[in-house]
């Protein structure tokens, strides 16, 4: 199964709308039954780590750190995940003979399949659109069968919509980044921590967002900790709105004003300190040289 990075390019390629027919047909019979998920290159977006966490149990932190491993996507450094292979490029959530063990909760790049989602935005348009592209490996048998449907079929027997509909912001927001290119330049790496913290390990997200200095520093009403409390999707939709605010300043959640004061003070403090320690570095070394100078005058042997 390819890599099928869902926003690939600003340019539009030729590119299957959503009436296209597709003529495919997987099913547990066919002779390649699992072959595509031994060779697993699957990249994965933040509601699809929302999901498989849920699904194995685990925090998302523990399952990017056992079921992930991370790609850069862009020459920005800007950080992406994909699934965990065994060293034969088998994907760890393939249950042998049974197939995926996360089936239901299969992420986006493998519901798709043989098709890739292309999140693209033409030169000078502000509205990006969702086009597929058809991916034939010679491994898969699914384009021998005779079964034609469309596009739109194939995504609803699929459930691609929800998911579609959880990423989506993100999609876009990723090739906002990779579309600007130099324009914006490279983000701090501190952006580039937010940006894998917001987008995949949720639940650390959420230590962030409900953290005092967070709530000290935007103005949130009470209600909206109490919801992301418990809501995954929502503190997802928050990362997304957050990461606008990070990547390309789209300042849509308030500051306190006295926290925007406090931190110019901190930095003003911070700034008269490193300015007062320059200023004795200097004098120090001043002496030093004053001192070596005096050494050398006054003629002494050692
Ligand atoms: S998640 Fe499931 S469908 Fe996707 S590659 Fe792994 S085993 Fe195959
Ligand atoms: S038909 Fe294609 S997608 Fe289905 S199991 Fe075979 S290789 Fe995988």
């Amino acid at each position: 199964m390819q890599n099928s990075i869902p926003f690939q390019s600003a340019v539009m390629p030729e590119a299957l709308q959503l009436n296209s027919s597709l003529q495919f047909h997987c099913h547990s019979d066919i002779a390649c039954f699992n072959a595509c998920c031994k060779r697993a290159d699957i990249t994965l977006a933040p509601y699809d780590v929302l999901r498989l966490k849920r699904r194995l149990e685990l925090t998302s932190t523990e399952f990017i750190r056992q079921f992930t491993v991370p790609f850069q996507m862009d020459g920005d450094g800007l950080p992406g995940i994909k699934l965990k292979t065994d060293d034969n490029g088998t994907c760890l959530q393939l249950a042998g003979d049974a197939g995926c063990g996360v089936y239901s909760d299969r992420p986006t790049v493998c519901r798709y399949y043989p098709l890739a989602l292309l999140t693209l935005r033409e030169k000078d348009s502000a509205i990006a659109e969702e086009r597929y592209s058809l991916v034939k490996e010679t491994h898969c048998q699914g384009h021998a069968e005779a079964r034609v449907l469309s596009i739109t079929d194939y995504r609803t027997e699929q459930n691609c919509d929800e998911f579609d509909a959880k990423n989506r912001e993100w999609y876009q927001l990723v090739l906002k980044k990779k579309s600007a290119g130099p324009a914006v330049g490279r983000p701090p790496q501190i952006s580039l921590q937010l940006f894998f913290m917001a987008s995949y390990d949720i639940d650390t997200f959420r230590r962030f967002v409900l953290s005092d200095n967070f709530r000290k520093t935007y103005t949130l009403p009470a209600n909206f900790y109490t919801e992301i409390e418990q809501d995954d999707e929502a503190l997802l939709a928050f990362s997304y709105r957050f990461l606008r605010q990070v990547l390309f300043g789209e300042r849509t959640i308030q500051e306190l004003a006295e926290a925007w004061e406090q931190r110019v003070t901190q930095r003003q403090e911070v700034w008269e300190m490193r300015r007062q320690l320059e200023i004795e570095r200097r004098a120090a070394a001043e002496d030093d040289k004053y001192r070596a100078g005096n050494n050398d005058d006054c003629g002494c042997a050692g």
